[in-house]
This record gives C-alpha cells, structure tokens and sequence, in this order.
C-alpha cells in the first residue's frame, strides 16, 4: 500500500478521498489554487501544494504542476478524483513516465472509452447490445440525414467526445435534422474541439441505469450492481439511487455480465462506471437495455452504492492501485437495503438554475442517520470558479419507501444561508408522486419542471415569525432587554410597531403587537396570528403558532433574515431590493461585520449613546483596517463581539436598541 498520495482536485471529492486515505494511515498531499488557499480540502490534507491561479485550465488542469508537486511531495500515487483530469489519458500518462502511479486504469482503457462513436463500436465487438444508430465515420451532412432517415424519428445527435450533455441535439422531424445538425456540431466544436457526432434512435421515457464495476491488475473484474440516475435535469443527474426500483434478478444479473464484460474488453483496472439507458415504455426487460457510453473514473453518485454493498470504493481503489487483488469476489458482494443520494447545490431553481455564489454564512446538516460528503463548511464561499457544490446527502435504509422518507427530512434538515441553493426543489422532487412510487425517468423533471421550480411565497406562519424578528421580538424573548417597557412602544396599553417584509416575489405589510412576555399577535394584511415564543434546543426555537407547534431556526445577516421553519427556507431581505438599498440598511438597527476578519477595537459599552456616524468598531480583515460607525443615533442595546474575537462575514456584531417606528 502506498504511503503517501496526492490528489489532483478539489472540492468534495478531494475530502471524500483524504478521508479514506486517513483511515488506511495513508499521507495526504492536497493541491490549490489562489482561490483555495483556505478551503476545506487544502485543510484536511496533511501537506498542500500552491499550484496556480484560480482559473482551472491553469491550475487543476495543468498535468506538469500537478505531476511536479508530487514529486516535490514524495507522493507515490495520484488520485484524480472526478472532473478536471479524471479522465485524460495523456495525464495518466504522464504520472506513469513521472514514475508515479496513476489511481485509475491504464491510458489505453481510458483511450477505448474517450470517444463516444469508437466505444460503441468496441462494445459491439465485445458483444455488449448498444443504442440503435450510426456511430461510424461517415460525417457529410447528407449522409447523416440519409442514417437519421434509417434509424426513424425521432433520433438524438451526441457529441462523439461529448459530456455533462454538451453537443447533443434531439430531433423529432426529418425537415428539421439539417439546423439541428448544425448547432449540435457547433456546440461540440466549442467543447471540445472536436465536431464530429454520431446518431441514435431516440428513445421516449427511458431510465438511465449504470451499472458499478471495477477491474484489478490480476485480470479479475467484478459489478457492484446498478444504480438508477434517471432523475436529470438538462442530461444532468440530480437525484440518484439504488438499487434501481423494479430491477429483476434476471435484468440485474444481464446487465451487470454486460458491463464485466465491457471492463474486460478494455483490460479494465480500478473504479469504472458502464452507463446504459433501458427502454421502458413496456416495464424494465433484459433484452432492452443499451450502452451508451463507460466513465472510467469514479462517478459521483459512488455512495448510493457503497451503501448498499457496503464497501468503500476509495479504499478498493487504493488497493487495486498498489497491485493488491479485487478485496471480494462477484459471490461475495451482496446487496442491503436502498440508499439515494441527492446533489445540494448553489444555483436558483426558479431562474432556471443559474448557478449562484456566495458565502456560506450559515450552513447545518442533519446530524445521524444521514451520509454527508461537503467540500465547504460554513463561512466558506461559494465562487464562480468551480462547480457550485454545496454537498452530496446520502441516506440508506432497509427499504425504499423508508430510505425516501429519510431523504426528505435530511434535506429539509439542511441549512443554508448566504446563497441561493436548490434544497427546496428537492425536497418536492423528493415527494414527486411517479419518483415516489418507484417510477422514475429522464424525462421526469422536465415534464414537472413548474411544480418543482416554482417560487413559494412565504406562508402565514413564516411571516408571522419574520415579523416579530423583524421587529425584535426574538431579542426581547431571549434577554432582559424589556421591549415592553420601553416608553414608546406603550401604546395605548400594548406595544405595537409596524413591519414590512421583502422577499424575492413581494412584500408584505404587518403590525407586531407584544402582549405579554414572547406572547405576540401579528396583523397579516387584516389576519390576526398569535404566536407564542417558547424554548427550544440548541439553535432552534419552538414557536406555537395559533395553537400549532413549529422548530424555526433564525438566522440574522447583513442582507437579510433567513427562516428556517417546517423543513422550508425562507429568506426576507434587509430592504426592498429595489429602492436604494444602501440608505435604508444604513439607517437599520444592526451593525453588520462587511467581510470575515479580527475585532480589533470595540469603543462602545451596552446602554451607551451614540451618534449617527460615531466609530463603533475597528475591524482588520484582509490585512486592510476597516472602522465601522454607527448607522444612526441610539443607544447600544446589545454588543455580540469583544475585541480579539474572530468574526464571520455577515456576523451582527452589535444592535442598537429599536425605536419606536409607529
Ligand atoms: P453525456 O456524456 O453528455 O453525459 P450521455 O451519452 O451519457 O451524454 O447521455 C446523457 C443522458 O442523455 C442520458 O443519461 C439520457 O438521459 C439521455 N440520453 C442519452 N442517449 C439517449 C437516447 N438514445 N435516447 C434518449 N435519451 C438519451
């Protein structure tokens, strides 16, 4: 076994991997860019490289630094992990000329499997069935209308060294082949240089069902059974599972001989992945399913299927890597029980899935119960560099029905404020009804795309609890800062102050009474809600809500409130983000850390006066002094920070006691 290795890659993966490597007792060497200095992968590994900036194509796509660094190291190995040069012959080449070892297969099985249009011609000399089409090298445009024409409408042009669904085009009639053979080949020019495609009959409703396998250097090869990843989005795959539901032992046992023998045709050595799309339309059977196309990496869906083999493909690939034979044999793997895994991202669902940023000012995940496998933790950002990530959430249990429910409530246990994350769409995603009922495919969330993407306004309940934190009734429930006997909010008998809420689809107009001591009634454009604040544990709060009990967990940043309440986000902005936003923050009642850094000087005692404009705090971020000044005259109610702490981006360091807004 190797004693040190380096990992050529970032993110979730780079940790996925030095974890196992710990746990064998193996060294770990990370690499980074200028923009992952301080990120969780380069803190996880014992050494860490500095190798470039932060565009990848200089960096973690750059063969000669990474192959440097692990000289420089000592390291013996390098791990790819998946994206980047996961794939690139040329790199394992070059590790291998290096003296190094490469974890994955060799340069020629990776070659076999690069293009599209020659992988399927391999399989069908191994006797592997693939997707009906022309996959030759024919590529006059006549001649690809001819082949379209033959194989029948409707038929799907791919990119023969196409991925992650760049350069494929599908085509419903004859008339319109030509323009769509255009875009697709000039999609595939700009990926990847290469514009040559191949064609396939296209088929309605299929499921995508890959199948695990992994070769040694001993000549054996084994499967590690299926996994469903038909829920995809744009050819992107967002929920996956396994087993895959309705699999019968027949149609498991030929496609999983299918893909062995795929691995052996190529002489195949590590992690692999055999991708085939089964025809369903008349339920699942051995004798439709395809190869479409082998990943010869490990994908990163890998731990639905650890759960349910129960093994750790990492800790195989690190073993096969340094020579030692397959750790179980095809009669010793067995499956346990369902596992899925959903993708959290940073991207907004209702606006098409843009891919979002940001720093990730509060993030949880479930405790128990649930896999996690996050690249980030919290006040880690989010850049436009790399692919926005958040985390994978596995969960296994002994059937589907129950692994599916645990799904739900992991990821509606998940919280993330500082970006705009996709967890919402898959918590209904989760509860689809055909998904539910063990009836996925690819063309699922398309057909469902408004239900699941919709933008939710808040509810009732939600507003209600952002008005009274709005309005500082949070605060005044949790200390002794009296809110009912400040002279000004006594009115009439009962303290009442006006509130308006903004959220990303509208706003809303309210009035917070305090009845009693975290006793409130909340006027919602004419409906009365009372809401009582009681205790709750750790960081959440229970709140009893017109007789009804929730958990709301709140969370204060300078842009906004976030709720987290009944597995739901919701995020009220500061302001309205479309009247001069700055003003309006400026005169707020909450002083507002603008970046991470130190609390150097803290000038203010609680119960002191200021005036608008009086230095508060010295800050020292980014080497750089940063004087923080009162927003507006006050008095300081409550200081969260003293000189010397560290303190997060977004943190509210002191709050200055609310006035009456009547
Ligand atoms: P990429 O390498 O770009 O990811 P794939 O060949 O793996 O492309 O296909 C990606 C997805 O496209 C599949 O998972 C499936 O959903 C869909 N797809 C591919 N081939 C077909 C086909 N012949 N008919 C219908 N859908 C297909």
């Amino acid at each position: 076994m190797f004693s040190k290795i380096l990992i050529a890659n970032r993110g979730e993966i780079a940790c996925r991997v030095i974890n196992t490597a710990r746990r064998l007792g193996i060294r770990t060497v990370a690499v980074y860019s200028d923009a992952d200095r301080g990120s969780l992968h380069v803190a996880l590994a014992d050494e860490a490289v500095h190798i470039g900036p932060a565009a990848a194509s200089e960096s973690y796509l750059s063969k000669e630094k990474i192959v440097a660094a692990a000289k420089r190291t000592g390291a013996e190995a390098i791990h790819p992990g998946y994206g980047f040069l996961s794939e690139n012959a040329d790199f394992a080449e070059a590790i291998e000329a290096a003296g190094l070892v490469f974890i994955g297969p060799s340069p020629a099985s990776i070659r076999a499997m690069g293009l599209k249009d020659a992988a399927k011609a391999l399989m069908e000399r191994a006797g592997v069935p693939v997707v009906p089409g022309y996959h030759g090298d024919g590529q006059e445009p006549g001649f690809l209308a001819e082949q379209a024409n033959g194989i029948g409408f409707p038929v799907l042009i791919k990119a023969r060294a196409g991925g992650g669904g760049k350069g494929m085009r599908r085509v419903d009639r004859s008339e319109d082949f030509a323009s769509s053979l255009e875009a697709a080949k000039r999609e595939a020019k700009s990926a990847f240089g290469d514009d040559a495609v191949l064609i396939e009959k296209y088929l309605i409703k299929p499921r995508h069902i890959e199948i695990q396998v992994f070769g040694d250097s001993h000549g054996k090869a084994v499967h590690l059974f299926e996994r469903d990843c038909s829920l995809q989005r744009r050819h992107q795959k967002v929920i996956e599972e396994a087993p895959a539901p309705g699999m019968t032992e027949e149609m498991r046992r030929a496609m999983g001989e299918a893909a062995v023998r795929a691995a052996r045709a190529i002489d195949y050595r590590g992690a692999g992945t055999v991708e085939f799309i089964a025809d369903v339309s008349e339920g699942l059977s051995p004798d439709r399913f395809f190869f479409m196309e082998m990943n010869t990496r490990l994908q990163v869906e890998h731990p639905v299927t650890e759960a349910i083999a129960g093994v750790d493909l990492v800790e195989w690939q690190l073993r096969v890597a340094s020579g030692e034979p397959l750790p179980k044999s095809q009669d010793e793997l067995t499956i346990n029980g369902w596992a899925f895994e959903a993708r959290i991202y940073a991207e907004d669902p209702s606006r098409g899935f843009l891919p979002a940023t940001g720093t990730l000012s509060h993030l949880r995940f479930p405790a128990g119960d649930v896999r996690i496998d996050a690249g980030v933790r919290e006040g880690d950002t989010i850049t436009p560099h790399y692919d926005p990530l958040i985390a994978k959430l596995t969960v296994h249990a002994p059937d589907r029905q129950s692994a599916l429910a645990r799904l739900t409530r992991g990821l509606e246990q998940t919280q993330v404020a500082g970006t705009t994350t996709n967890l919402d769409f898959l918590i209904r995603l989760s509860r689809q009804p055909d998904f539910a009922a063990g009836h996925p495919d690819t063309g699922l969330i398309d057909r469902d795309v408004e239900m699941l993407t919709s933008a939710q306004q808040p509810d009732d309940a939600a507003l209600a609890v952002a008005a009274i934190v709005e309005a500082g009734g949070f605060a005044q429930a949790d200390g002794d800062n009296p809110w009912l006997s400040l002279g000004p909010w006594q009115l009439w008998g009962e303290a009442s102050r006006p509130v308006t809420l903004h959220y990303d689809h509208g706003q809303t107009h309210c009035r917070v009474a305090a009845k009693e001591k975290a006793l409130f009634s909340v006027a919602l454009e004419g409906r009365g809600i009372l809401v009582r604040l009681l205790a709750g544990e750790g960081e959440a709060r229970r709140v009893e809500i017109d007789g009804r009990q929730s958990s709301v967990t709140v969370f204060e940043a300078s842009n906004g409130t976030t709720l987290f309440m009944d597995g739901q986000t919701h995020h009220f902005h500061r302001h309205d983000p479309l009247d001069g936003g700055e003003e309006a923050a400026a005169g707020g009642d909450r002083l507002i850390a603008p970046m991470p850094g130190l609390v150097k000087i803290v000038r203010v005692r609680e119960g002191d006066v200021v005036a608008k404009g009086q230095p508060l705090i010295v800050m020292e971020a980014m080497k750089m002094e940063l004087t923080l000044t009162a927003m507006r005259d006050g008095i300081v109610g409550s200081l969260n920070v003293g000189e010397g702490d560290q303190t997060s981006e977004s943190a509210v360091l002191l709050s200055l006691r609310p006035e009456d807004a009547t």
